[in-house]
C-alpha cells in the first residue's frame, strides 16, 4: 500500500522531533538533484584544487546520483550537530604562539562514530514507530562516502554556503558538523535560505595562507586544514611560516565570520577538550613519544594522521614560535624518532628559530588583526 500524504507528514515531524531528542540541532529535507553543485565540484577537482585527496576523484557517478550510492533514495535529510566546546578559548592560542593551536572540532572525541550511532538510533526509532509501513529504507552518512553534503545542506536550508565554503546557519553560525540520511520516501521539501554573506570578505582577508580564491572556492592545497591533516607529504616551504602554531586544522575563517557571534556552544560532553588540547604547549606535545601519542589521543580524530605527521606539524609550529635556548636541543632530541620528511621539517624549524624571516611579520600582522576582530565582536555582544 502506498504511503499517504498524511503519513509522510507524520514521518517528517517524527524525524525532526527525534533528531532533536538524540542531540541534533537541526534537520531539513532536500531532493536528490545535484545539478549545478556537481558540475562546480567536478570543475574544482579538475582544476586540481583538491590536492592529493584522490578519493574525491573517484566514484563521481555515486556523488552525482544519490540513488546509485543507495538504491531508491528519493530524499536527503541533512542534519547539523554543534561542536564548539564550552571552554574553547577564541584567542588564547592566537596570542600565545608557544601554545598549540588545534581546530576546535578536534579538541574532543572523534565525531564520526558518535553521530553515526545517533543517526542509527533515529532511523531505528522511525522504523519501529511506523512499523505498519513496510520498506522504510534509510542509509546514514557522516563524512564517510561520496556525498555532496554541503550541496544538500544548502538546498535543504540548513544554511547557506559562506564565501569560505562552509555552511552558515543564521541562528547558529558555522561551528557544526553535517550528517545525512538517505531515505526512499518522498517527504515534503524544505526551502533553501538566502545567502547572507553580502559584501563581507572577512574570511577571505584573514585566511593566513590566502586559500580562499573566490566566492565559495577554496584551494585546498593552500588551506591549513588540508596541509596539516589530509596532506601526507611535506608542508610546502613557502607556506610554513604562514601556518604559525596551527598544528591540526585551522579555524581562522570561522573565527573571522561575523555570523559566528551567534554560535551556540555544544552541550556534548564528548567534544570537551581531551588532554588540555585547547591550551597545550607545543613543546609539551612535541615531547610525547609515539606511545604517548597513541594513548593520549585514543578516540581523538588527531590520531588518524599518525605520529610522523603530528611531529611534522609540531615542528612547523615550534619553528614559527618564540625562541628559547633549550628549544633547539629539544628539536634535535627527536631526530632519531623522525622519518626523512620529519627530519627535514626539524632542520627547517631550527633554521627558522635561528633566523626568522619577513613572512613571520606578515603572519603576526594578520593574526593581530584577527584577534582584534574576534575581541571586538565578543565585546559588542557582551
Ligand atoms: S566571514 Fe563574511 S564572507 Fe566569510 S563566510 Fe562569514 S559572512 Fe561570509
Amino acid at each position: 500500500m502506498p504511503v499517504t500524504q498524511d503519513q509522510l507528514k507524520q514521518i517528517k515531524t517524527f524525524i525532526y522531533e527525534k533528531a532533536c531528542k538524540v542531540g541534533f540541532q537541526g534537520a531539513r529535507v532536500s531532493d536528490i538533484s545535484t545539478s549545478g553543485y556537481f558540475e562546480a565540484f567536478k570543475q574544482w577537482v579538475d582544476d586540481g584544487f583538491h590536492g592529493d585527496m584522490s578519493f574525491l576523484e573517484r566514484n563521481q557517478n555515486l556523488r552525482e546520483f544519490p540513488p546509485q550510492l543507495h538504491p531508491n533514495t528519493c530524499r536527503v535529510i541533512s542534519l547539523r550537530y554543534d561542536y564548539l566546546p564550552v571552554n574553547a578559548s577564541f584567542t588564547k592560542p592566537l596570542k600565545d604562539t608557544s601554545l598549540a593551536n588545534i581546530s576546535r572540532y578536534a579538541l574532543g572525541k572523534d565525531y564520526h562514530k558518535l553521530l553515526r550511532k545517533k543517526l542509527s538510533r533515529l532511523c531505528d526509532a522511525l522504523r519501529t514507530h511506523f512499523n505498519q509501513i513496510e520498506d522504510i529504507d534509510t542509509r546514514v552518512f557522516v563524512d564517510s562516502a561520496p556525498v555532496l553534503e554541503t550541496a544538500f545542506a544548502e538546498k535543504s536550508g540548513i544554511g547557506w554556503k559562506g564565501k569560505h565554503s562552509l555552511i552558515i546557519n543564521e541562528a547558529a553560525g558555522s561551528w557544526f558538523f553535517l550528517a545525512e540520511i538517505f531515505i526512499n520516501l518522498p517527504l515534503a521539501l524544505d526551502e533553501p535560505v538566502k545567502d547572507k554573506c553580502g559584501s563581507c570578505n572577512a574570511c577571505i582577508k584573514l585566511c593566513p595562507t590566502d586559500a580562499i580564491i573566490g566566492n565559495k572556492k577554496v584551494d585546498a592545497t593552500r588551506c591549513i586544514s588540508y596541509l596539516t591533516i589530509e596532506n601526507k607529504g611535506p608542508i610546502p616551504l613557502e607556506l610554513r611560516s604562514k601556518i604559525g602554531n596551527r598544528v591540526y586544522g585551522c579555524d581562522d575563517c570561522q573565527l573571522a565570520c561575523p555570523w559566528n557571534r551567534y554560535a551556540s556552544v555544544s552541550s556534548e560532553p564528548a567534544f570537551l577538550p581531551m588532554q588540555n588540547l585547547g591550551a597545550s604547549r607545543l613543546l609539551e606535545l612535541w615531547n610525547w613519544t609515539e606511545e604517548d601519542f597513541n594513548t593520549n589521543l585514543q578516540g581523538s580524530p588527531i590520531r588518524r594522521i599518525g605520529y610522523q605527521a603530528w611531529l611534522r606539524n609540531l615542528a612547523v609550529g615550534i619553528g614559527n614560535g618564540p625562541f628559547a635556548p633549550d628549544i633547539i636541543s629539544q628539536l634535535e632530541k627527536k631526530k632519531p624518532d623522525a622519518n626523512d620528511m620529519v627530519l627535514e621539517h626539524i632542520n627547517w624549524a631550527i633554521e627558522e628559530l635561528i633566523n626568522k624571516n619577513g613572512q613571520q611579520l606578515n603572519l603576526q600582522a594578520k593574526t593581530k588583526k584577527l584577534i582584534n576582530c574576534v575581541e571586538s565582536m565578543l565585546a559588542r555582544d557582551a
